[in-house]
């Protein structure tokens, strides 16, 4: 048997290499019926009613497979199901909840044994295997089915199978975020000519098709030249920077040299071509980090773009008349920048993930995407869909009731944005006049003109990270000075809170990656990583400082700060940096500086560091994380994460005393700034200054100018009586809703990641 295991072990590991969902688990039952010498092996899924669908089997008839539905809790599959623990006979017949099905034709079989699959608590399939023999299984091999079924039910509950054989009959596919928003549109499909299908060819003439492939690179980089500028009408020079990835590959002379070498070798162009864009692809898709991991799309796009110029074809250009929705197995940037402004309704990428440089573009353009959902069917050019960015579902050929919701859904989303515009220029201060400060999160400078577009009155959170992210390599003290210049000086007279590079964790540069930690939510990341390179953290302070030169509104935030020996260590660098700088003859000033309290550690050291610092800014995501000891980044467990979660309140509530004690300015820029629920527990417990994606800040402040803080404190003080997060949402909304502010919050997503439901009273 502990061959059979290790031999089912590699299967359960090949079934997930495999491309097409129906072919994992038709490859999971012959497996496991050849691996256990069985007459049957089956494989049911649950369906959203309850049904247990026969999804594939090897034994059974073949015409009961995807047509046989085992109502909920009927026979011995629902017996399995119910009572969530195997079920093992030597009969099955003799067995009272035997129920009969003539299609399966399964009389034929005695012995049975089923076990449930089981993902987050709940029964989403049961693997059955049968007998001729009037045999009950042995311990050891149920004990085997057992383990099995554990890894079918976290294989079949994340891959997109459950929405591909049993969602999509309802034309529901499930995939990864993108881009938040509701899109409604008609599918333009794009892939032209996919290059990875060329086959190699002889070449009669490589003289030619070398001055073929001289020219082509000609055409297709003036082809990216102008995309470039279409797309910079829109957008800020570091994301449509996205396009020197492109440029970048094209002028790589061994990319250029692997291509070359194809063609003496004797290949025609498109197989030479072929040959290169994969040989660098595949070292990107096999780097472990997942941002240069991600980069191998990059490779491929400009691949079937070299190839669709060759042929001469190219991106569409015809102007839609209606909206669209962008699909493909990657849809390239090219391909985005082709749709005009305010025709393009979504993007669905069939491969990818959120990491997608397709994603970072729908986010700043505001379109929403969905990445990864895997083949779909029925997929045509025309067919009208549905892009909900917030839940990442794609609805192919909606039925009629359900185009009205997300019509209105869409038509909300309109109609707040336009509420929202006349607010734009008031300011955020609540019915019994309390002002609130409302700053902006930003890390791209595409994000800059949104904040002060929405109102934001400084930048609560300049992320560092992401100039330092796109690129190959660190930026040096020029290069920060020009990016952080930019920030500085489009917020002239506000504040601007910049973040020092807060690395490690979940965020990783891709050219120097913190590797090999068991633990890295506890490891070498933020203040710990850059002190102890403190080469890299002087030259980003001189760089800040440089550029804040003349504009005086810089304020430095150190992430992860757990101890005051590494304020005190900071506060010797900063002190050095100015000496360094007044003594090159900059005319600086020392900047402001403060601390994240994003580490539970921290918040008892308040006290201590009142005299170091001159403000806080509470990292919520962080904050509750460490708390709750919850990664919401993990499919896992996030179900389980929500911020509003009593002991977050009350550590939030022992910063905010601690530091009015103080007098020390304290601000949030954590999820919680823009989650509506959250925002009226903080400013009930006397938080005045939030800092949230611009974006958000609309409706933030909307809610802020409908709501008084004396209600905001009752529903405070009702939330300390709560046990469940659940209770506090309830209490919270409810109060919302009868206050007439459900409009407020229509497709809004929660810390939890549950829509906020708050249907007009
Ligand atoms: C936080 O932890 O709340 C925070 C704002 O920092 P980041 O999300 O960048 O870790
Ligand atoms: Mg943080």
């Amino acid at each position: 048997m502990t061959d059979v295991i290790h031999q089912l072990a590699r299967i359960v590991q090949t079934v997930a290499l495999a491309e097409q969902p129906i072919d994992q688990v038709n490859l999971v039952v012959e497996s496991i019926s050849t691996g256990m010498a069985v007459d049957v092996c089956s494989l049911y899924l649950a369906n959203s009613r309850g049904e247990m669908l026969l999804l594939a089997s090897r034994g059974l008839a073949a015409n009961a497979v995807r047509s046989v539905k085992i109502p909920p809790g009927k026979g011995l599959v629902g017996l399995v199901a119910t009572s969530r623990h195997p079920v093992n006979l030597a009969d099955a017949e003799s067995h009272p909840a035997f129920y009969y099905i003539a299609e399966t034709e399964e009389e034929r079989f005695h012995g049975f044994c089923g076990v449930p699959l089981v993902h987050t608590g709940k029964v989403i399939g049961v693997l059955v295997v049968q007998g001729r023999d009037v045999r009950q299984f042995s311990e050891e091999e149920q004990g085997f089915l057992v383990t099995l079924a554990a890894h079918l039910a976290l294989l079949l509950a994340n891959s997109p199978l459950a929405s591909d054989e049993l969602g999509q009959q309802e034309g529901r596919i499930t995939g990864i975020r993108g881009a938040p928003g509701i899109g409604i549109g008609y599918c333009r499909l794009c892939d032209h000519g996919e290059l990875y299908a060329v086959a190699n060819a002889p070449c009669p003439d490589a003289t030619g098709a070398l001055r073929d492939w001289h020219d082509l690179l000609v055409v297709v980089r003036r082809e990216i030249e102008q995309e470039q500028q279409t797309i910079a009408g829109e957008l800020a020079d570091s994301v449509a920077g996205i396009f020197s990835a492109y440029t970048m590959l094209l002028a790589d002379p061994a990319f250029l040299g692997h291509v070359e070498k194809g063609i003496i070798a004797g290949n025609w162009l498109p197989g030479a071509l072929r040959q290169a864009i994969q040989h660098f692809a595949e070292l990107f898709r096999a780097m472990d980090d997942p941002y240069l991991k991600a980069r191998h799309e990059d490779i491929h796009h400009i691949g079937n773009k070299l190839y669709n110029a060759w042929r001469g074809i190219r991106a569409e250009t015809v102007p839609p008349d209606r909206p669209v929705i962008l699909v493909g197995a990657q849809v390239s940037v090219s391909e985005i920048a082709a749709v005009p402004a305010g025709m393009l309704a979504g993007i669905v990428c069939l491969e990818g993930s959120s990491l997608s440089h397709t994603a970072v573009l729908a986010n700043a353009l505001g379109i929403p995407a969905i990445m990864g959902t895997g083949s779909i069917r029925n997929l045509a050019n025309d067919c009208l869909m549905i892009v909900d960015g917030n839940s990442a579902q794609v609805m192919l050929n909606p039925g009629a009731a359900l185009l009205t919701e997300y019509r209105k859904l869409e038509d909300d989303q309109r109609f707040l944005m336009q509420q929202l515009e006349q607010i734009r220029e008031l300011p955020a201060v609540t019915t019994d006049g309390a002002d609130i400060t409302l700053y902006t999160n930003t890390g791209l400078l595409a994000d800059i003109s949104p904040g002060l577009r929405n109102g934001a009155q400084g930048v609560g959170l300049y992320r560092t990270e992401i100039p330092f992210m796109i690129r190959n390599s660190f930026p040096s003290e020029e290069e920060q000075v020009a990016v952080y210049s930019q920030v500085l000086s489009a917020y002239h007279g506000k504040p601007v809170h910049m973040r020092t590079l807060d690395i490690g964790g979940d965020k990783q540069l891709p050219y120097f990656p913190v590797e090999n930690e068991e633990n890295p939510a506890l490891g070498w990341r933020g203040i710990r990583f850059t002190l102890d390179n403190s080469q890299l953290l002087m030259t980003q302070v001189r760089a800040m400082i440089r550029a804040a030169q003349g504009l005086d509104n810089l304020r430095i935030l150190l992430p992860m700060v757990s101890s005051t020996g590494e304020l005190d260590d900071f506060r010797e660098l900063l002190g050095d940096a100015v000496g360094q700088l007044l003594a090159e003859g900059y005319a600086v000033r020392r900047p402001a500086l403060g601390v994240m309290i994003e580490v539970p550690a921290a918040i008892s050291q308040i006290p201590f560091w009142a005299n170091k610092i001159d403000f806080i800014s509470i990292g919520s995501n962080d904050l509750s994380q460490y708390l709750l000891a919850l990664d919401r980044n993990n499919p896992r467990v996030a179900a389980r994460y929500d911020h509003v979660h009593p002991a977050v309140l009350l550590e939030i509530g022992r910063i905010l005393q601690l530091a009015a004690e103080h007098q020390i300015p304290v601000s949030l820029c954590g999820e919680m700034a823009s989650d509506p629920v959250a925002v009226v527990l903080l400013l009930g417990l006397g938080l005045r200054t939030l800092s949230m994606s611009a974006t958000k800040i609309p409706r933030i402040k909307w809610l802020i100018r409908s709501l008084s803080i004396k209600t905001a404190e009752r529903l405070s003080q009702d939330a300390r009586a709560c046990r469940y997060p659940a209770d506090i949402r309830a209490r919270v909304e409810a109060a919302l809703a009868a206050a007439g502010l459900q409009d407020l919050f229509s497709g809004h997503t929660t810390g939890a990641g549950n829509p906020v439901k708050l249907r007009p009273a």
